[in-house]
């Protein structure tokens, strides 16, 4: 009987900042019984809600239940830095640009379809702007590296056809309050999320249409006539159809074994500025900055019920066993205090509230994990970083090639080439942490 068993399950280190700020969460039930369904969500991250949604829109008569390990918005689907872009973002470049015009112009059309699909959800919960916020982001630089990089960006937006507007050291220096960035892009198209807000707010709409629940890992599935169970630690789902959407921890599963890379990055966010803080800052109270080069830091400012914060987000290292330890987010958290000092030194004395760490999954050519992987079994998974985007398509992806048997979002990513094998560990581990470091040591002040 073919059997897969989780050899993992998710833990996460550190809170989720995200989530920690916003009032206490409402409680999602745990599975205690056995429970009868058409289509079985494993995980509740951008991808699998957003499949349990699309897959509900598509045919309200399915019987769906969706199981998350933990709480919502607690892994990292709330610890990511909010980025919902929909311009190529291709980490391993140099200045983010994609495989060619054609290639790129398809990506931002999916992006966008994303960025729809999300703009709805958030319109159905009512969500504020300050959970969905369709602001725009800038590319900011601190060097003349990083300002050559924005310069080639705007050419290469241009040639898109894409608007965008290149700012000098003042225009950013206005929006930021930081002395620190000498010139910016500003690109209209990417909404800022509250990930954590955005998320809890998707999977309270999808509990008053489907079975929603948490803390409820899935520990492993079976083979069951036609269909198959899936197993957790209280109660047995029998099902016709299962959709792994939990990312990194496909892999746990026995699928994909050497292919997917699981990358950690780690993020600190300030306590609440004072009033007093807020002046000496100055700029605008809400902004966005991604940095010039993908491996620098990215920061938000952030202005809301949760209080006036800024978030930093940098340093990132690989970990096959899909979790990192409390020590390496305390020496990130140095690495932050000295990129917050760096880029405000009007805010001397203001302190970390909050700072963790999370997992994110990328394939070594950026091919996502999609499509059919045993009869009845569909995966939505590895999201090469982007993951609100495109974990949000991949989700939309799946439910279409389940309900109607194709789909041009599935089209895309079944045609994409196949993943290579890693290396063997030590050397993928060893391989991969050097080159990270290297990379972040290079971009420098960015
Ligand atoms: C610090 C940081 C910053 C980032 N910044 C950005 C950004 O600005 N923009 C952007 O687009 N992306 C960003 N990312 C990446 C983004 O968070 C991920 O790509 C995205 O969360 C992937 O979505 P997903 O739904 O595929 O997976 P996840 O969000 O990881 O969701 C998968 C879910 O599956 C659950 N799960 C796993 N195993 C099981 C099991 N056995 N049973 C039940 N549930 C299970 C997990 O608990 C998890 O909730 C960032 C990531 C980090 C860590």
């Amino acid at each position: 009987m073919t059997k897969y068993t989780a050899k993992r399950l998710p833990r996460q280190t550190g809170p989720a900042g995200w989530n920690t700020i916003l009032p206490e969460q409402p409680v999602l039930p745990v599975l205690e019984q056995d429970l009868t369904v058409d289509i079985t969500v494993i995980g509740g991250g951008f991808a699998g809600l957003s499949a349990a949604r699309r897959l509900h829109q598509l045919d309200p008569s399915l019987k769906i239940a969706v199981v998350e390990a933990g709480r919502y918005a607690d892994s990292s689907a709330g610890r990511n830095s909010g980025f919902m872009i929909d311009l190529p973002h291709d980490l391993s470049s140099d200045n983010y640009a994609g495989d060619g015009l054609e290639a790129d112009r398809a990506a931002i059309a999916q992006n966008r379809r994303a960025i729809g699909f999300a703009n709805e959800v958030a319109a159905e919960s009512q969500m504020p702007d300050e959970i969905f916020d369709p602001c725009g982001k800038y590319n900011a630089a601190a060097t003349r590296a990083g300002d050559k990089h924005n310069r080639d960006y705007v050419e290469h937006l241009k040639r898109l056809g894409e608007p965008c507007a290149f700012l000098d050291k003042t225009q950013i220096h206005e929006i930021t309050g930081s002395p620190h960035y000498t010139s910016g892009v500003f690109c209209p198209g990417t909404v800022m999320l509250q990930p954590a807000g955005y998320i809890r707010g998707l999977s309270q709409l999808l509990a008053g249409q489907i079975d929603v629940f948490e803390n409820t890992p899935a520990t492993g599935f079976e083979r069951q006539g036609n269909g198959w169970q899936v197993m957790t630690p209280k109660g047995k789902i029998a099902t016709g159809t299962v959709v792994l959407a939990n990312n990194g921890h496909l892999e746990s599963f026995g699928f994909y074994q050497r292919q997917l890379m699981h990358i950690c990055l780690y993020a600190s966010i300030t306590e609440r500025l004072t009033d007093q803080q807020i002046k000496t800052l100055g700029g605008q109270p809400r902004w966005g900055v991604t940095p010039a080069d993908p491996m620098g830091t990215s920061v938000r400012r952030i202005s809301g019920s949760y209080g006036d914060r800024i978030l930093i987000r940098t340093c990132a290292s690989f970990h096959p066993t899909i979790e990192t330890s409390p020590m390496r987010v305390r020496n990130a958290g140095w690495v932050h205090d000295r990129k917050f000092a760096e880029r405000f030194p009007h805010l001397n004395g203001v302190r970390m509230e909050h700072r963790w760490a999370g997992m994110l999954c990328l394939s070594r050519n950026g091919s996502a994990a999609f499509g059919e992987l045993d009869q009845g079994v569909f995966s939505a998974c590895c999201q090469n970083g982007l993951g609100t985007a495109r974990g949000t398509l991949q989700g939309m992806g799946i439910a279409e090639l389940i309900v109607q048997g194709k789909s041009d979002i599935a089209d895309h990513f079944l045609a994409q080439p196949e993943m290579p094998k890693l290396p063997p560990e030590p050397f993928a581990a060893l391989g991969a942490n050097t080159y990270l470091m290297w990379k972040e040591w290079r971009s420098g002040k960015e």
